[in-house]
């Protein structure tokens, strides 16, 4: 589509039904009021002297106005850089640094000369147009970072034709009609909440109900008064909706489906959660350098496992690679995903090396993600090339040992990491958080090998009081190993 974000989604936006309602506080925005406050927002930038190729960054949690101030950026023809709110005053200062931030929208003090405070929203906004600004659909139109799950978070450069084309590549794969109520507590800054909440929700004509932060009361209580039919959580949220007592208290009947990416989804947790609400639970695969979808369960197949993250989106096309040779393997067989399509970046920003090593000259995104097949089209997400544990030539993958010890009544959370041991090499090692003492070692150890293959056997355990996860859910591996080596 050769169109810029801000004409796909605003052009002749004059409805009167509510885009972005606030689930706390109930401030709200129709569509018609959503448009004349992103250009208002635009108008405010433009007179600010921020343009073309300008970086403005946003550091604040979700709200009706972080739609008004991320679309006004992009109508000033300014580029968006959405900043993780969990961050500490260290990592907002390396990627305002980083991305060549000249104005800031925020909602916490930062040390930054040129910030807006992000409560002066709305009352800053003067009525007034901004002019019309050249951009291109092949401009950079946001710049978010990745999760910094394996490492530092890298800076993404998507134009406005990788983000429209996600936007319509998502449309047939996930059921958000203009009746829809979106449930919308996966952080904006974050690729997933950004386009599959914020911007698919608008573009569709939906509803969209923000929740600045995730409280499983508020969040239960705002899907109960909201009666948000369509939820997107990542997986930790599931563990919540399948075990905690308090969901029973609260009228869950609005929700329809349930929609989980971001981090491997258990089976048992899922299906649990799609028991307990009556409702459907699919799931779908995204990263941030994909704006963010490659595959997902369609609406209405039920019939799809909900352990495999579905079908590839439209207009894509995906490889499975053996990484050591470079040749395609075949249905059934694991190899690393690639993919290529019209929402695949641009780039890494300020990183060509980065850049050249995971986007080949083809076109090929190396997703880092080792995945399988099946002769449906089904794809089976197993692990991350990096993350697979060399157990003496064997490759053991983490997330399967994850997702077996969570179904264990005493396990509450569990992580697992490859941990060097003299004279065997990496062995597979498991942090758990256990519901009370009584839970041991070597309990850990015969569960895990009564149900897996032996090389796949759990060798070390260590007790811990939490998981260390990212704002996206995902477990954090790295700080583990880390604090392995201390
Ligand atoms: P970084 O690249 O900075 O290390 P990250 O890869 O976690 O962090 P994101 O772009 O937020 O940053 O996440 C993309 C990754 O999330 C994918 O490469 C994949 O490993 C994981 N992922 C996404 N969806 C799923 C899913 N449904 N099942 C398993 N893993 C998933
Ligand atoms: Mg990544």
């Amino acid at each position: 589509p050769d169109v810029t974000l801000h004409d796909f989604l605003f052009r002749d936006r004059t409805s009167t039904r509510v885009a972005l309602v606030d689930g706390v506080g109930g401030r709200s925005l129709t569509y018609a009021e959503l448009a004349e406050a992103v250009e208002r927002l635009a108008f405010l930038l433009v007179s600010r002297g921020i343009g073309r190729g300008d970086v403005v960054g946003i550091l604040a949690p979700n709200d009706p106005y972080y739609a008004v101030v991320f679309h006004g950026i992009l109508r000033a023809g300014a580029t968006a850089t959405t900043i993780n709110t969990l961050y500490t005053d260290a990592d907002v200062a390396f990627q305002l640094r980083d991305a060549g931030v000249k104005l800031l929208f925020s909602a916490r003090p930062v040390d930054f000369p040129d910030t807006i405070p992000f409560s002066d929203l709305p009352e800053l906004l003067m009525p007034g147009a901004a002019p019309e600004v050249p951009v291109s659909p092949d401009d950079v139109a946001v710049l978010p970072y990745s999760s910094g799950t394996t490492g530092r978070a890298k800076g993404v450069m998507l134009t406005h034709r990788n983000l429209v084309a996600n936007i319509v590549q998502c449309g047939p794969l996930l059921k958000v009609e203009s009746d829809s109520r979106i449930l919308a507590v996966l952080p904006f800054f974050h690729i997933y909440g950004m386009q599959v909440l914020m911007n698919l929700g608008l573009h569709m004509g939906a509803t969209v109900v923000t929740l600045p932060k995730f409280d499983l009361a508020e969040f239960l209580r705002v899907i109960q008064d909201h009666r948000t039919d369509r939820v997107y959580i990542a997986p930790p949220v599931a563990v919540a909706l399948a075990k905690h007592p308090l969901v029973d208290q609260y009228d869950l009947s609005a929700v329809d489906t349930v929609f989980s990416g971001a981090a491997p989804l258990d089976v048992e947790l899922a299906e649990a959660v799609a028991r307990r609400l009556d409702c459907h639970v699919r799931q779908g695969y995204g990263m941030t350098e994909m704006s963010p979808v490659s595959h997902a369960i369609p609406d209405g197949r039920d019939d799809i496992p909900v352990g495999t993250v579905g079908f590839i989106a439209p207009n894509m096309e995906c490889r499975f690679v053996d990484p050591a040779s470079g040749a395609d393997v075949g249905v059934g067989e694991r190899g690393e995903l690639w993919c290529r399509g019209p929402n695949v970046m641009k780039g890494y920003l300020n990183d060509p090396e980065a850049t050249a090593v995971t986007l080949d000259s083809e076109g090929w995104l190396h997703t880092g993600d080792v995945a399988v097949i099946d002769s449906a089209g089904a794809v089976t997400i197993v692990d991350r090339v990096k993350e697979l544990i060399k157990y003496k030539g064997y490759q053991v993958p983490p997330a399967e040992l994850e997702a077996l010890l969570l179904t264990h009544p005493a396990v509450v959370d569990a992580a697992v990491v490859g941990v060097q041991v003299a004279d065997v090499g990496e062995v597979p090692k498991a942090f758990v958080v256990r519901a009370d003492n009584s839970l041991t070692e070597a309990d850990v150890i015969a569960f895990v090998a009564e149900h897996v293959a032996p090389y796949k056997k759990v060798r070390q355990v260590e007790f811990i009081s939490a998981i260390p996860k990212s704002a996206s859910g995902k477990i954090l591996r790295k700080d583990l190993r880390g604090r392995d080596v201390v």
